[in-house]
Order: C-alpha cells, then sequence, then structure tokens
C-alpha cells in the first residue's frame, strides 16, 4: 500500500489511462479525486475503483480542464474533501484530427493545443500553489511519444505534447527544493478509446486490421495496456519514487529507442 492515506487529483479520470490510474491508486491505498467533463464515464470509473479497492475514498468533479474557473474548483474542492494535495496526475487530453500541417487548420490547432497544454499548465499552475506551500507532492503529467518524437499528421498534439515535456521539466526546476517532484510520462500506443479513435481516422470499419499492422514496428508487437500504464503512475506518485524528479519516461513497450 504505497500511497496509503494519500490523495491523488486525476483528470481524464473518465476514460483510458485516467481511470486505470485511478484503480492503480485506489488499491494501492490512495484517496481520491476523479476530474471528467463526461460525468457517465466518471460514475464508470468510480464504479470499477469500488469494486478494486471497496474501501477507498471517491470525489467526483465534472470540470473541463480548459476553464481556469474550473480548474480552482476541482482543486479547491479536493482540498476541503482531503485537506492537502499528495499527488496529481494531470492527464485529459484528446488527439484532434490528423491532418497534414498545411491542411490542419487553425482552429483545431487551438483546439488541441487548449486540452493538451493550456489545460495541463492551468492545473499545474493551481495545485503547484497548494504543494508548494505544503511543502510536498508529486505530479505526473502526461505527454506522449509524441512528445519526445515526430509521428506525423498530429502538428497540435505534437506540439502540445512538447509542450508538456518543456512545462515538466521547467517546473521540476522551480519545486525541487519545495519537495514537490515532477514527472512526465510518454505512453506509446495503448488501447484506449483514444487509440481506437486514432485507427478508425486511418481506417474506418477496418480498424483492428489497421491496429495489427500498427504494432508491426513495436518491439513488443502489441499496444500497450492501460493498467501498465497506471501502475507506472501509481509508483511515480510514491515516495519511492521520491527522488525522480523532471524526467520524461516512455511506456512504450521499446519503440521510442528504434532507429
Ligand atoms: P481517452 O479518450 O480514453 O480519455 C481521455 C479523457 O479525457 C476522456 O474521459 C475525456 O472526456 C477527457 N477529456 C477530454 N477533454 C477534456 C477536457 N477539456 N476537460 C476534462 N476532461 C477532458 O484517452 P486516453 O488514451 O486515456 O488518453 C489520456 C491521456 O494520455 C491524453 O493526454 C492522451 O493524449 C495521452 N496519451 C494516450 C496514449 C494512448 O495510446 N492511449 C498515448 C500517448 C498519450
Amino acid at each position: 500500500m504505497t500511497l496509503q492515506d494519500k490523495s491523488v487529483i486525476i483528470t481524464g479520470a473518465g476514460s483510458g489511462l485516467g481511470a486505470a490510474a485511478a484503480v492503480s491508486i485506489a488499491r494501492q491505498g490512495g484517496k481520491l479525486t476523479l476530474v471528467d467533463m463526461n460525468a457517465d464515464g466518471l460514475k464508470a470509473t468510480e464504479s470499477a475503483v469500488k469494486e478494486a479497492a471497496p474501501q477507498a475514498e471517491v470525489l467526483l468533479v465534472t470540470a473541463d480542464v480548459t476553464d481556469e474557473k474550473q480548474v480552482q474548483d476541482y482543486v479547491d474542492q479536493h482540498v476541503k474533501a482531503y485537506g492537502a494535495i499528495d499527488g496529481f496526475f494531470n492527464n485529459a487530453g484528446i488527439e484532434g484530427k490528423q491532418n497534414l500541417t498545411e491542411d490542419f487548420t487553425n482552429a483545431e490547432f487551438q483546439k488541441v493545443i487548449a486540452v493538451n497544454l493550456t489545460g495541463v499548465f492551468l492545473g499545474m499552475e493551481k495545485v503547484l500553489k497548494v504543494m508548494g506551500e505544503q511543502g510536498h507532492g508529486a505530479i505526473v503529467n502526461t505527454a506522449s511519444v509524441g512528445g519526445i518524437r515526430g509521428v506525423g499528421n498530429q502538428s497540435g498534439y505534437a506540439a502540445a505534447k512538447h509542450g508538456v515535456v518543456g512545462l515538466t521539466r521547467n517546473s521540476a526546476i522551480e519545486y525541487g527544493q519545495k519537495g514537490v517532484v515532477i514527472n512526465a510520462i510518454a505512453p506509446g500506443a495503448i488501447m484506449t478509446p483514444m487509440v481506437e479513435g486514432s485507427l478508425r481516422q486511418m481506417g474506418g470499419d477496418n480498424w483492428e486490421e489497421v491496429g495489427k499492422e500498427f504494432v508491426q514496428p513495436n518491439p513488443m508487437k502489441r499496444f500497450g495496456k492501460p493498467e501498465e500504464v497506471g501502475a507506472l503512475v501509481a509508483f511515480l506518485l510514491s515516495n519511492e519514487a521520491g527522488f525522480i524528479n523532471g524526467t520524461v519516461i516512455p511506456i512504450d513497450g521499446g519503440q521510442h529507442i528504434k532507429y
């Protein structure tokens, strides 16, 4: 129980990696505030958490991470419920429409940046104020292999995720001395609704076949599982990872090291 009595905020908790991390953290004894725009998704995650860890305390907050007031509200609700913020999985994100840069459109670019970069910044801004004052805490930002490598057809996503890596490194230097560690994860293709949506953009109804082709360059020739990412996040938020700071950890079966 490496997160016994630690309280953790998770954004994008209504699906995929956020939901899997909620289960992993609750299994380790953590108390949760689950944040998402999708209220039904939050309820489904709460059920999964209670099934895995019936004793877990769970607070649900429906919020849009691009709205500064709503970000402050989820932070305030968490502090009111639990008294401190021990961990923050800053994870909500969207993929956006795939397109060449010349066809990407300013509107789509702004939309992806708003969620994947500004939303991450706003969360860090409000949470770090609390963590800095309390003198401890751990943040895990969700970047992507698209934040450390070129992927193609994803201008907004790549710009945002490279930005998340920059925010992580910048703030890790500022807050290490206050007892707060800040890291990012860089997942490869993990089978969540987002990746299914991405494969559908490429292959339509044939998306499962496209998926099999998609994983061939991967050293492990498979998609990652959300629970594999959840376990990494739970570790990074625990005291066991207390001297890991400012790092970007790929979790992609080793694909990022291939030339
Ligand atoms: P997902 O679509 O399954 O879940 C994302 C969740 O974020 C959804 O519940 C959605 O409602 C929520 N969300 C979206 N916009 C929001 C907003 N403005 N405010 C609040 N909530 C919002 O996707 P996922 O695969 O679990 O992705 C989670 C994170 O992981 C994202 O940042 C994504 O970019 C990143 N990521 C995923 C993969 C992958 O392969 N699945 C790889 C690399 C990075």
